[in-house]
């Protein structure tokens, strides 16, 4: 229960206080997804040095767990070289898809662990997912081999480029 809470707290933390919110520029392509059963939506732009993340900026709305999801990515992926990037990316995609029997690798997945609990929810796994799909999108659509896992199940999602 207070892992609970904890991980409760570190989700509202960013939603309150999100980390490099803002669409910035130059960026190398960007990726709008929506996730119409709870209405969020997230744009995701990537920025690329080589194959370093200089920055993933992003904007959106919707639930808290989209939100704080966002955000948690931006700390998370900016600075990475793209291919740490979609380590940490399948992790968080194998954590969300886990049913909540998935042990999370705290230190590969930083805050991302605190969406641990809302694995256990299928209706809220696609807000946490929302904005890492939309980077992956976005990363792909600038030239990033993202193609380490198939995971991109997001049919629904709307992808629209710079
Ligand atoms: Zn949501």
């Amino acid at each position: 229960m207070q892992v609970d809470q904890l991980y409760q707290e570190i989700i509202l933390d960013h939603y309150k206080h999100p980390h490099g919110r803002g669409l910035r520029e130059p960026y190398a392509a960007e990726a709008h997804h929506v996730n119409p059963t709870c209405g969020d939506e997230v744009t995701i732009r990537v920025a690329l040095d080589d194959d370093t993340l200089s920055d993933v900026s992003y904007d959106g709305m919707g639930c808290s767990i989209s939100q704080a999801s966002a955000s948690v990515l931006h700390e998370l992926l900016t600075g990475r070289d793209t291919g740490q990037a979609f380590e940490v990316h399948a992790a968080f995609v194998e954590l969300m898809s886990g049913r909540g029997q998935v042990t999370p690798d705290e230190e590969l997945l930083g805050d991302a662990v605190a969406f641990a609990g809302v694995a256990r929810y299928p209706a809220r796994v696609k807000c946490a997912l929302l904005p890492w799909m939309a980077f992956k999108d976005a990363a792909a659509r600038a030239g990033v081999d993202v193609e380490a896992g198939d995971e991109d199940s997001n049919e629904r999602s709307e992808v629209k480029t710079a």
